[in-house]
C-alpha cells in the first residue's frame, strides 16, 4: 500500500496579514517534525519556531542567537506543512528567515557551500568544475566509499545526448522540456542519460531548452540571495516553450522550478510517465529486492508520491521502506550543516536493512539526488550491504543489473 499523505484538513488560505498569527497552536504538526521528534524539545518543532519567530517580529524577543539555533535546527522537510489544518504557510516563512539571518550575518554559511551557490550560476563553471569526479566516477575510481557507483559521460552534455537520442529514435508522443540541474548534470548525469532514454523508450520527445540553469534550491535551502535570478533565467528558458509538461527528475529541484514557472505546468518526470503509461521491463529473477523512500518535497512539496504502477514496471520486487514518507534528514545541505541531526535522522529510517535476512540484496531507491547522497552515507553505519539508485534508473532499458 502506497504511504498517504495527510492533505491539510481546511481549504481556508493562510492568515493573510500575518502568515505568523495563522498558527492556531494545535501541535498536530508536532509529532510529524524529525527535530521534534529527535529532541523533545517544543522550540525545536514547527509550533515553537513559529511562535519564536512571531515573537522576534513582534518586538517581544531581540534578535539572538537562541532563535537563530532553532532557526538552523529545522530540516525543511515541509512534512509540517503537511499536516496542518490552518495551512500555515510554513515554507515561505522559513525561506524568509533563512533569508533575513543570512542578510543580518546572523547566520554564517560554510564557504564551500556558499561557493557553490555562487558557482552554480555560472553552468560551465560548475560544470567544469565536477569534471575531475566525473572523470573518477567514469573510471569507477572511488577514493570514497560514499562516492556513487555510475558511469557519468564526462564530456558530452545531456542536451546533446537527447539531441543524438531523439534523431535516432524519432519518438512521436508528447512533448517534454527537461531541466537537467546543476548537480545532476555536473555530477549524476548518468541518471539524466537514464531519464532521457526512459522518456524516449516511452515515445516522449525530449527538448532540453538552452539557457536553463539551477533551480535555485541551494539558494532558499541556504538563505543565500541568488535565487530570484534563477527563477527569472528559468522562466525565460522554459516558459514560452509550446511543450506538453516541465519535468524534473529531482523532487527538490521541480518544487522550486514549479514555484518559478507559475502558469507552466512542471512535473516529476515519474509522475508524467506514471500518466502516460511506462513500458514494463522484464528481468530474470533475482534476490534483489526494491525499498523506496519518498522525498520531502515531493511528498510535502508537490504533494505527489511515486505510483505503484511506476514501480511494478521495474520488473523487480519492492515495498515501500519503511516510514517511507519521512524525512531521511538530508534536507538540501542540511547533512552538512548539521551532520549529527541528520545521521540520527537517517539512522532511524535506515535501521531496517540491518534486519533483512542475508539472502536478500536490497536497493534503497528514491527520487531525489540529495536523498540519494544522504542515504549513501548510511553504508557507514548499516552492516547489510545495500544500493542506492534513482528509481529512473530501474525503469532504464540500458540498466546493467
Ligand atoms: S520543516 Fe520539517 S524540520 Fe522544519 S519544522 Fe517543519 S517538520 Fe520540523
Ligand atoms: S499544525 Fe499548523 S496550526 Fe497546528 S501547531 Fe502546527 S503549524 Fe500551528
Amino acid at each position: 500500500m502506497e504511504p498517504s499523505v495527510t492533505p491539510p484538513h481546511s481549504s481556508a488560505p493562510p492568515h493573510a496579514a500575518d502568515p505568523l498569527r495563522a498558527c492556531v497552536h494545535c501541535g498536530l504538526c508536532l509529532e510529524e517534525c524529525p527535530t521534534y521528534k529527535l529532541t523533545g524539545d517544543e522550540n525545536n518543532s514547527p509550533r515553537g519556531r513559529l511562535l519564536l519567530w512571531r515573537a522576534e517580529s513582534e518586538g517581544r524577543l531581540p534578535p539572538d542567537s537562541w532563535t537563530d539555533f532553532y532557526t538552523d535546527e529545522c530540516v525543511g522537510c515541509l512534512a509540517c506543512a503537511s499536516s496542518c489544518p490552518a495551512n500555515v504557510p510554513y515554507e515561505a516563512i522559513l525561506k524568509q528567515a533563512r533569508s533575513t539571518r543570512v542578510a543580518a550575518g546572523r547566520t554564517r554559511v560554510r564557504w564551500p557551500v556558499a561557493l557553490a551557490a555562487r558557482a552554480v550560476r555560472i553552468p560551465r563553471l560548475f560544470n567544469a568544475a565536477l569534471l575531475p569526479l566525473r572523470l573518477l566516477r567514469r573510471l569507477d575510481l572511488r577514493p570514497h566509499p560514499l562516492i556513487f557507483p555510475g558511469k557519468p559521460a564526462v564530456a558530452q552534455s545531456t542536451a546533446d545526448y537527447a539531441r543524438i537520442m531523439m534523431a535516432r529514435h524519432r519518438p512521436t508522443g508528447p512533448m517534454v522540456a527537461f531541466l537537467t540541474g546543476c548537480l545532476m548534470e555536473a555530477l549524476f548525469r548518468e541518471i539524466n542519460f537514464a531519464t532521457v532514454r526512459v522518456l524516449i523508450e516511452n515515445n516522449v520527445r525530449v527538448l532540453v531548452p538552452a539557457g536553463q540553469g539551477c533551480c535555485g534550491a541551494l539558494h532558499e535551502h541556504t538563505g543565500l540571495p541568488g535565487h530570484k535570478e534563477l527563477a527569472a533565467q528559468n522562466h525565460a528558458a522554459f516558459a514560452g516553450i509550446q511543450v506538453d509538461r516541465v519535468v524534473s527528475n529531482s523532487a527538490g529541484c521541480g518544487l522550486a522550478l514549479s514555484q518559478s514557472l507559475t502558469g507552466t505546468p512542471v512535473q516529476d518526470v515519474l509522475g508524467f510517465l506514471s500518466e502516460i503509461g511506462v513500458k514494463p521491463r522484464t528481468r530474470q529473477p533475482t534476490n534483489h529486492r526494491i525499498f523506496v523512500d519518498l522525498p520531502c518535497h515531493l511528498v510535502h512539496g508537490q504533494r505527489a508520491s511515486i505510483s505503484e504502477s511506476i514501480l511494478d514496471a521495474c520488473g523487480v520486487p519492492w515495498e515501500y521502506a519503511p516510514n517511507a514518507h519521512d524525512c531521511c534528514g538530508s534536507g538540501g545541505v542540511y547533512n552538512l550543516n548539521k551532520p549529527a541531526n541528520a545521521r540520527a535522522i537517517l539512522a532511524g529510517k535506515a535501521a531496517f536493512l540491518d534486519q533483512l535476512p542475508e539472502t536478500v540484496s536490497p536497493i534503497l531507491a528514491t527520487s531525489n539526488h540529495v536523498c540519494m547522497m544522504q542515504w549513501q552515507t548510511a553504508r557507514s553505519f548499516i552492516r547489510h550491504p545495500f544500493e542506492v539508485r534513482h528509481v529512473i534508473q530501474l525503469l532504464d532499458p540500458e540498466a546493467a543489473w
